[in-house]
């Protein structure tokens, strides 16, 4: 939405709060749509020079990746190099075959040969190959030539971002996000506020530009910045620097309530990596380690040591402090090639989260064996994303104590941690008191999609999608109640946690932990303190 015509002002929503000043760079995120074939010769050229990009940017990416993570892009680099494999995708398109088309289908019988495969560890290069049909495709359906090359600290535009695109771009020199589209509920969202990224989402149609001024505050963006801007846009960001300066002053204390209650503040995490956010060692501990975004690392699949060595790595961290680690919770948003199902109609109602894990018990197995091992080194405990029945818990539990004994059986030590689920699916909040957790974590973020049938990264929604809603309360007090009454502790990891504006009513629905994003925590202590010193809070 345009704000300023003189100034190239533009308005959108906020997504992730912050300061971005920088060159102005727009990519693509699209899948594209379907080729329409060319001439014979045409399309074996098209897909020639697809393979020669695909080639190119995987060798970037194993440079940047280094180590282990190389050797395993060296399978999908040897696999494009191998005429058995390649000469027939050709001989298909010289018979008429449009070049995606051949190509993918060739790619869909491998990874289906490969899935069938008893041996786990040519299974898991399923997730490999998917990887490489999809970058392919998307260079021959007109998408990048080339892995985005991002300036350091750039303001990177685009019409909307898949978490695995975001993934892809190097954020350590800084930089921010504004998207055409997109929504301050979905995952992308949810991983810039988790590494600090300022990200301003539904911004319209944007001209190109130079350079950008990004504020994540009053989620605005300015093109082609005069110098009168820019010192505007400084003195903005000094002053969010100072308030946030103040926020972390209070961040040693305990949270507290007016009456004197201790609120248990923790943080959520995707990777080892955000722990090193300053303000982490201020959390009473980690509530959510969401483990899905280990499958986007280039390898695919990460194998039991893999996975075992990022969980032992969050506990030593965490010493004798809790730390909630959540099962894979693929699907919905976050697909992950090789392991989510292709073409659902609902992919948000669809085999998603611990529905898809006990579809595939050989991977779940995985991440249950490491998890098992991991349990012995601190104070794990376990919990399993879009529960809907008491029977998936159980089935989820039957397999871990399998893991365990299998464990056992070859000397390994090993525990079963305590299990508890996400309270996600409205259905898991009404039917609460069938479930038999030992604690019990809201997913507001879900919770709210469900209950007010709105797709969390549609942005069209927003106002819509508001987590206030008493619907969404009433579904949060009953799980608090139920918590208080059986003692299972409950807390709440979905974004509202996050939210200022939230805390207040989370707190008084019962709620006395809440587990929010590291760049949020001095932000809601800050909160709580002016609350139980009589203040707004806001
Ligand atoms: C939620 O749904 O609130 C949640 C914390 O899980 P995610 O955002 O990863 O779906
Ligand atoms: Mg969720």
């Amino acid at each position: 939405m345009r704000a300023d015509v003189a100034g190239l002002s533009f308005r959108g929503r906020t997504a992730s709060i912050g300061f971005a000043r920088g060159p102005f760079v727009r990519i693509s995120a699209s899948q594209n749509s379907v080729r329409v074939a060319g001439e014979p010769e045409d399309e074996v050229l098209a897909l020639r020079e697809a393979i020669e990009s695909a080639s190119e940017q995987i060798a970037e990416l194993a440079a940047a990746a280094g180590g282990e993570a190389a050797q395993i892009l060296e399978f999908q680099v040897a696999l494009l190099e191998d005429e058995d494999f390649i000469d027939p995708i050709f001989a298909t398109i010289g018979e008429g075959a449009a070049a995606d088309k051949a190509w993918a289908s060739a790619l869909d019988e491998q990874i289906a040969d490969y899935n069938a495969a008893s041996d786990e560890y040519l299974q898991a290069r399923s997730a490999d190959l998917a990887d490489l049909r999809d970058r392919v495709l998307r260079i021959l359906r007109g998408g990048e030539k080339h892995a985005p090359k991002i300036a350091g600290g750039a303001v990177v535009c685009a019409e909307d971002l898949p978490p695995s695109r975001f993934l892809e771009i190097d954020w350590s020199p800084g930089g921010g996000l504004a998207l055409l589209r997109g929504s301050p509920t979905s995952h992308v969202a949810m991983l810039a506020r988790a590494r600090g990224i300022p990200m301003v989402v539904q911004l319209g149609a944007l001209p190109d530009a130079a350079t950008a001024l990004l504020d994540g505050e009053s989620a605005t963006l300015e093109l082609d910045p005069g110098a009168e801007q820019i010192t505007l846009f400084e003195r903005r960001r000094e002053a969010h620097r100072k308030s946030r300066a103040s926020a972390r002053a209070i961040l040693r204390r305990p949270a507290a309530t007016w009456r004197g209650e201790r609120i248990r503040l923790l943080i959520n995490i995707q990777r080892v990596e955000d722990l090193d956010h300053a303000d982490a060692q201020y959390a009473d501990g980690i509530g959510l380690m969401r483990t899905e975004f280990l499958l986007s690392a280039p390898g695919g699949m990460p194998d039991e040591e893999t996975q075992y060595r990022a969980y032992d790595e969050v506990l030593r961290w965490a010493d004798k402090k809790p730390v909630t680690i959540r099962t894979f919770d693929a699907g919905g948003d976050k697909p992950v090639a090789g392991f989510t199902p292709e073409g659902e109609a609902n992919p948000f109602l669809g085999l998603r989260g611990l529905r898809l894990c006990l579809a595939r018990p050989d991977l779940f197995k995985v991440q249950l064996r490491a998890l098992a091992r991991a349990a012995v080194r601190g104070n794990l405990k376990v919990m399993f994303p879009m529960v809907t029945v008491p029977a998936e818990l159980e089935a989820a539990r039957a397999l871990f104590a399998e893991a365990v004994a299998d464990l056992q059986a070859q000397g390994i030590a090993t525990m079963l941690p305590e299990l508890g689920i996400m309270v996600e699916v409205p259905a898991a909040a009404m039917a609460i008191g069938d479930f038999k957790a030992s604690f019990f974590s809201i997913g507001s973020n879900d919770l709210a999609q469900y209950v007010l049938a709105c797709d969390r990264s549609n942005g069209a929604l927003g106002t819509l999608m508001d987590p206030l809603h008493p619907a969404v309360l009433e579904l949060i007090v009953r799980t608090a109640e139920h918590g208080r009454r059986s003692g299972a502790p409950v807390s709440l990891c979905g974004d509202m946690a996050s939210e200022p504006r939230c805390v207040p009513q989370l707190l008084y629905c019962g709620l006395r932990e809440l587990s929010v994003n590291a760049p949020s925590l001095a932000q809601i202590k800050q909160t709580i303190d002016r609350l139980s010193r009589g203040g707004s809070g806001g």
